[in-house]
């Protein structure tokens, strides 16, 4: 830590509520948008975590996107995504899909598996105004590009997105180049491992436990509880007694006005009365 470094302290906590979305799949929403601007970039995220096929196994029929990014990120199981320019896409463990919807995408994300546990993330991140009429676009990311960085304690840093500095340098995750500058980091704290971490300090940032439990700056941290973090420049992890998984994630804030209505999210109600009239009349998509 260097002198005169703010450490990120937990602010508001995230509690996930239990919901089901697409055509029945059980899952947690950690949060949505309407709950101020501090998460903005971030307007989702959604835990899905089930052994029961029951849960999942309905999956998202086609449905269609507006005006931000979808990122999905598979931890276990095997899900298939389609689109409406004949994309076709597997994903399965470790596996991430980032997805430009822009202008508009018609698509399906369903299970591609009867039985065995389907867990993974799913994060909406928005698009400012200059980027949410651009061409859909998507990556498919599997999880052997994925740079893990080793770090003192037995700590490993999956780097899904954004860049990790250390010791010995820097490594960066396979997305870059986006206006959101997002930091996407899947975290494993061994029991008692600690370490500390640089964060850009434009960036609004939170975590999410996934796995036992965990403290920043002293405070705790369970399992299906997230928080969003303080402003600052670096944020100090620490596994508790047995350890524990997180998400860390942060991004530079848009700072437009958001609307949302379901699967659309723009800057007005003009701009979605419109991406309704766009889909109902099949012009979505351009
Ligand atoms: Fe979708």
């Amino acid at each position: 830590m260097k002198k005169g470094q703010r450490a990120r302290r937990i602010g508001r906590l995230l509690h996930g509520r239990p919901t089901t979305d697409g055509a029945g799949v059980k899952l947690v929403r950690v949060f949505a948008h309407g709950q101020s601007g501090e998460l903005d970039p971030f307007l989702m995220l959604d835990e899905f975590s089930s052994y029961d096929a029951g849960d999942y196994l309905a999956g998202f029929p086609s449905h269609p996107h507006r005006g931000f990014e979808t990122v999905t990120y598979m931890l276990d199981g095997h899900m298939q995504h389609e689109d409406h320019l004949g994309n076709r896409g597997d994903l399965k463990s470790g596996d991430v899909q980032w997805m430009t919807a822009g202008r508009g995408i018609i698509h399906s994300e369903m299970p591609q598996q009867h039985e065995g546990r389907m867990r993974g993330f799913q994060l909406w991140i928005n698009l400012p105004a200059a980027e949410k009429m651009k061409p859909a676009s998507y990556r498919d990311i599997p999880a052997v590009i994925i740079p893990v960085v080793h770090l003192d304690g037995g700590i490993s840093v999956k780097v899904i997105a954004g860049e990790i500095t250390t010791a010995t340098g820097s490594v960066c995750g396979p997305i870059g180049g986006l206006s959101t500058e997002p930091v996407y980091f899947d975290i494993d704290l061994p029991p008692q491992a600690r370490c500390t971490l640089p964060l850009p300090a434009t960036h609004n940032a939170f975590v999410y436990v996934f796995e036992g439990a965990i403290a920043i700056a002293g405070a705790a941290l369970t399992q299906g509880v997230g928080a969003v973090l303080d402003d600052g420049e670096i944020v100090t992890l620490e596994g508790d007694a047995s350890g524990g998984r997180l998400l860390l994630l942060a991004g530079k804030p848009i700072g437009e006005p958001v609307v949302q209505h379901g699967p659309f999210v723009m800057n007005t109600a003009a701009e979605i009365r419109q991406a309704i009239t766009d889909y109902q009349s099949g012009r979505l998509t351009g």
